[in-house]
């Protein structure tokens, strides 16, 4: 089991794939290994399963989407294994996907009950009145680098965001947090309503997560071949956003 972060190669935890990768999450953990690889960068990827502890030496940890229930499993057992926390105070990268925000925020709402999440966000989840589902196109907080955000959403929370979170994005489509912002960071920390494989539509979200790995500026990775991903995201936005 990894535990020390100076060898060479990245390593990549994907957190509990048992209980949240009900949408397809694994795409980003194949994605941000494929980049890596591109640029010549050794990747280990470490599932870990929900009875495993969350081995504290990862460079990148993936929080993926699922259900209410599973989603209040995991957050349970995240709290109380402590490895996801102790890994970020160590400089450790995170990108959480739709249920994966709302458990690393500090608490949600599953029916009546408020669960405790990580903590790693300063954000709150409640219920909306509707269900967000549909796509989701949102413009990125400027001082990321990122082109407009896109992608689809489906979830019943809302998160409410404290001072110490910044949103991700404005929202131009969709839902998103609450109508009027989307997803949330801080530190190297990130969180997105996208859902399922985000990163497929977001090739440079899944940069700036590497980039935050490996610490260097976004600017410094050298660029790929993005002709599929970019045509998707051309595609997808064409169709949605407002004449
Ligand atoms: N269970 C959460 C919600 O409905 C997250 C759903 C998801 O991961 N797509 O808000």
């Amino acid at each position: 089991m990894p535990t020390d972060r100076s060898d060479s190669h990245l390593r990549i935890v994907w957190v509990y794939p048992d209980l949240l990768s009900t949408y397809g999450d694994r795409g980003n953990l194949l994605i941000l290994a494929r980049r890596a690889q591109a640029r010549g960068i050794d990747v280990e990827t470490i599932p870990i399963a929900y009875d495993e502890p969350i081995p504290r030496g990862g460079d990148i940890y993936l929080v993926g989407g699922g259900e209410d229930r599973p989603q209040t499993l995991a957050a349970a057992r995240m709290r109380a294994d402590g490895g996801l926390t102790a890994a970020v105070s160590q400089g450790a990268a995170v990108l959480a996907v739709c249920a994966g925000i709302q458990l690393i925020g500090e608490y949600f709402h599953i029916e009546d009950k408020q669960i405790a999440g990580a903590g790693l966000l300063d954000l709150r989840s409640d219920r909306g009145d509707s269900r967000a589902v549909g796509e989701l196109v949102g413009e990125v907080d400027p001082r990321l680098g990122l082109p407009l955000l896109t992608g689809f959403e489906n979830h019943g929370g809302r998160c409410h965001l404290g001072p110490a979170a910044n949103p991700l994005a404005k929202v131009l489509v969709g839902v998103g947090n609450d109508g009027a912002t989307e997803g949330a960071w801080a530190g190297k920390v990130v969180g997105t309503y996208l859902h399922g494989p985000a990163l497929s539509r977001n090739p440079a979200l899944a940069d700036l997560v590497l980039s935050w790995a490996l610490d260097v500026p976004l600017s410094a990775m050298p660029p790929i071949d993005d002709t599929w991903p970019e045509r998707l995201r051309a595609e997808r936005l064409a169709a949605v956003m407002p004449r």
